[in-house]
């Protein structure tokens, strides 16, 4: 699968398919169909016939097992389901938790592919995505393998937060940079995919087009609510703490800082970036506000941000966060 904003990236590199690195670390903003565009990199050099325009035949022995998803010169590391091992209830399925790390496992389990010769006489790829999420263990056992890199082998690493893979392999991989199309044919593809509203829906995503059509297609009205409450006047602390715990943890702190991003932006430049349906409100608040308070709220919803995934107590910490902006109403 591959975007219209991709196509000529795409070009770039399977023009080159006999004289690439052996790594690439595809880097762009969450949203953009990075991980999509780096299989479909993969299926293609895979390919024994491709087309003139590099682009993978769909019908050769190496297509039809990538498709199939067991290529056997391909590999795909990500984030798998960890069994959650403390207090689960004894005779009953574990429940499973969300994973955050690539651990060194999955790495260690690529010893036996990468030793053995290729099965197919092409490239051997390995895909990492996201590689922002290899731990430590698991990338000191990558870096062995980009130290010594073996002939003929192809790691894709996928990223859209490559500050946080550690220098050392950064500096190992060649960097292609996804960036995001136009705000004009970002619209143009959300509408075409039966999106209403895409100038809104792609400014709430920040301008990535993929993120933009999730945020519209499970579009449950919570943010709405969160927001429109956060701008009256007649809405107290606990009845807002219960309206955004409504939300995962890290979405509702997400919207919040994406407000008060449109608070820093309508003060300074004069207009909001992301909550365009609040901007009346937005300019009243942001008149309101201190710039100094605004600046220090910013930086509480980033640290809170940070550790969203672990809250002690969600009432007791949106509580927190939100004090601040009641001054500005
Ligand atoms: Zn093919």
């Amino acid at each position: 699968m591959i975007y219209p904003w991709q196509t000529s990236l795409f070009s770039q590199i399977a023009s080159r398919r006999a004289h690439l690195p052996h790594a690439l670390l595809l880097q762009g903003c969450p949203g953009l169909g990075k991980t999509d565009f780096a299989s479909h990199l993969a299926q293609s050099l895979l390919c024994e016939t491709p087309q003139n325009s590099g682009e993978a035949c769909g019908e050769c022995p190496a297509c039809r097992w990538y498709e199939a998803g067991y290529h056997p010169d391909f590999r795909w590391i990500s984030l798998q389901e960890e069994e959650a091992v403390d207090e689960e209830p004894i005779g009953e399925a574990k429940p499973k938790k969300t994973p955050t790390q690539i651990t060194v496992e999955a790495v260690r389990g690529l010893s036996g592919f990468m030793t053995t010769s290729t099965h197919r006489q092409g490239l051997r790829i390995i895909l990492i995505a996201p590689a922002d999420a290899l731990n430590v263990h698991a990338t000191n056992a990558l870096l062995k393998m980009l130290e010594e890199p073996l002939p003929g082998t192809l790691f894709l690493l996928v990223s859209s937060e490559p500050g946080r893979l550690a220098p050392t392999i950064r500096s190992r991989c060649q960097n292609v940079s996804i960036n995001p199309p136009t705000a004009s044919e970002s619209q143009a593809w959300l509408a075409q995919q039966g999106i209403k509203q895409p100038q809104l829906f792609l400014a709430l995503a920040g301008g990535a087009p993929l993120e933009a059509r999730r945020l519209a297609t499970q579009d449950t009205g919570m943010r709405t609510n969160l927001m429109r409450q956060l701008s009256g006047y007649d809405v107290s602390l606990s009845q807002l703490s219960e309206q955004a715990i409504k939300m995962p943890t890290p979405e509702w702190i997400g919207w919040l800082q994406r407000w008060a991003h449109d608070l820093l932006e309508q003060k300074l430049v004069g207009h909001p970036r992301y909550h365009l349906d609040f901007s009346e409100a937005l300019e009243h608040m942001a008149r309101q506000a201190d710039l100094y308070d605004l600046l220090a709220w910013e930086r509480q919803l980033r640290e809170a941000r940070r550790l969203a995934h672990h809250p002690l107590n969600a009432r007791l910490l949106a509580e927190s966060l939100l004090i601040p902006c009641l001054a500005m109403r």
